[in-house]
């Protein structure tokens, strides 16, 4: 509540932080730092301004460690307004060794070599980024594109982390 209060007040006055530090002690008691709410004030306006997309981002990676991959797709898939991939566990004739997971453009399918790389977060979004490439009438992407996008869901499931955790 204190947090908002001073982050409003600096919003709306534009004085230098300091002074709404000074402000907040005199007036109150509290053994809270202005800075410290100040900062927490500043990560939460700024998680409200990158939100959505990187919070979509952290749930479909927290989604897939929970094991729920299928659910992690759907919300990937509802984001991007694309249709919803088939997943599955299994190996493509051809395709095997040291393959983790395959997409398949005809059948629009996730296929998981193994039960275990369904439930890992980088090789199931870099499998979906191909989908998305390939329903969007793209060419299918390349590998680095797929690594980067998969990454790229991975930090920001950090990040929120992070940023949760220094929130306590
Ligand atoms: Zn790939």
């Amino acid at each position: 509540m204190m947090c908002l209060r001073l982050f409003m007040w600096r919003v709306t006055i534009g004085k230098p932080v300091e002074q709404g530090n000074q402000r907040l002690l005199t007036n109150d008691s509290t053994a809270l730092t202005g800075s410290d709410c100040l900062r927490a004030a500043e990560r939460r306006a700024l998680s409200t301004i990158m939100a959505a997309e990187d919070q979509m981002k952290a749930t479909v990676v927290a989604l897939i460690l929970d094991s729920k991959t299928e659910e992690a797709i759907q919300v990937a898939s509802n984001w991007y307004r694309v249709s919803v991939p088939t997943l599955g566990i299994g190996v493509v004739e051809g395709k095997t060794k040291g393959v983790a997971a395959v997409y398949s453009q005809k059948r629009k399918e996730i296929l998981a070599a193994r039960r275990e790389f369904m439930f890992d977060p980088f090789v199931m979004i870099h499998e979906f980024y191909h989908h998305l490439r390939s329903v969007s009438g793209h060419h299918r992407g390349t590998e680095k594109q797929a690594d980067r996008f998969a990454l790229d869901f991975i930090d920001a499931y950090r990040r929120l982390a992070a940023a949760r955790r220094a929130e306590g």
